[in-house]
């Protein structure tokens, strides 16, 4: 798989891929993460990637045309209509789809992933509009920039790409997998200051592990998140 960011800040990327799961996708070559800045795609001598906005008002807006440049010399898709449907152009803001576990198993299918990065009050709408073929939140609430959350697709994206975790099957127990938090896991030392591991898991009873490892899934779900229940 093939993940283009596009930023104002590429250097915000400098070591974010040297770590953990993703460095060894990297290293087995699973992945290629490049970060790209927008400005190479500018044509003026100031190499100007924002400007004020329409109507008014405060702040800067990220101007189209370096960004539809880019998304074409990237994916060859001058608009998100003629992106194949092996590639995926996202934009991150926070008037997006909500990004869930699904939307990450979607995007670990693809062959090409191209982020976009907003910053300042955003990007021209018509980045939406039409150059997009998905726009993402990764929650309720405001980032200075989509910097963090392109980091937060990529984590979540990457871990899915089949042979990227240790062990295939890992992503299947995982929070949100089947509906359901994940159930709670504990090591040693079986008593920490009175704080003690519920003692079937010591019993190396594994039928009876599992029913106590899915009542209390089903348990911690319920406590801090009903809202999956109901769905
Ligand atoms: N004026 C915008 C609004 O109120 O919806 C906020 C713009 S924000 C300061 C600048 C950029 O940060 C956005 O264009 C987007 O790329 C990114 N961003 C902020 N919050 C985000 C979120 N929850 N999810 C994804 N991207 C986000």
């Amino acid at each position: 798989m093939q993940i283009d960011i596009l930023t104002i800040f590429p250097d915000y990327f400098r070591e974010a891929f040297d770590y953990g799961i993703i460095r060894r996708a990297r290293a087995a070559s699973l992945v290629e993460i490049k970060a790209h800045d927008l400005r190479s795609w500018t044509s003026d001598k100031h190499k100007m990637v924002d400007d004020r906005p329409f109507g008014g008002g405060d702040g800067m807006v990220l101007k189209p045309e370096p960004i539809f440049a880019a998304v074409e010399s990237l994916t060859g898709a001058k608009r998100g209509a003629d992106v194949p449907s092996n590639k995926r152009v996202v934009l991150l803001s926070p008037q997006g789809k909500q990004f869930t576990q699904s939307t990450a198993a979607e995007f670990a299918q693809s062959e090409q992933l191209v982020l976009v990065c907003g910053r300042y009050e955003g990007v021209d709408e018509r980045v939406a509009e039409a150059l997009v073929t998905d726009e993402v939140s990764i929650g309720d609430y405001v980032l200075s920039g989509g910097e963090p959350a392109a980091l937060v697709v990529i984590d979540a994206v990457v871990r899915l790409i089949p042979g990227a975790l240790g062990s295939e099957t890992s992503a299947t127990t995982e929070s949100f997998s089947e509906g359901l938090l994940d159930y709670p896991h504990y090591t040693r030392p079986p008593d920490f200051e009175g704080l003690k591991v519920p003692e079937v898991l010591l019993t190396g009873h594994h039928a009876e592990i599992a029913k106590w490892r899915s009542k209390a899934a089903e348990e911690k779900t319920k406590k801090n998140r009903p809202d999956l229940l109901k769905e």
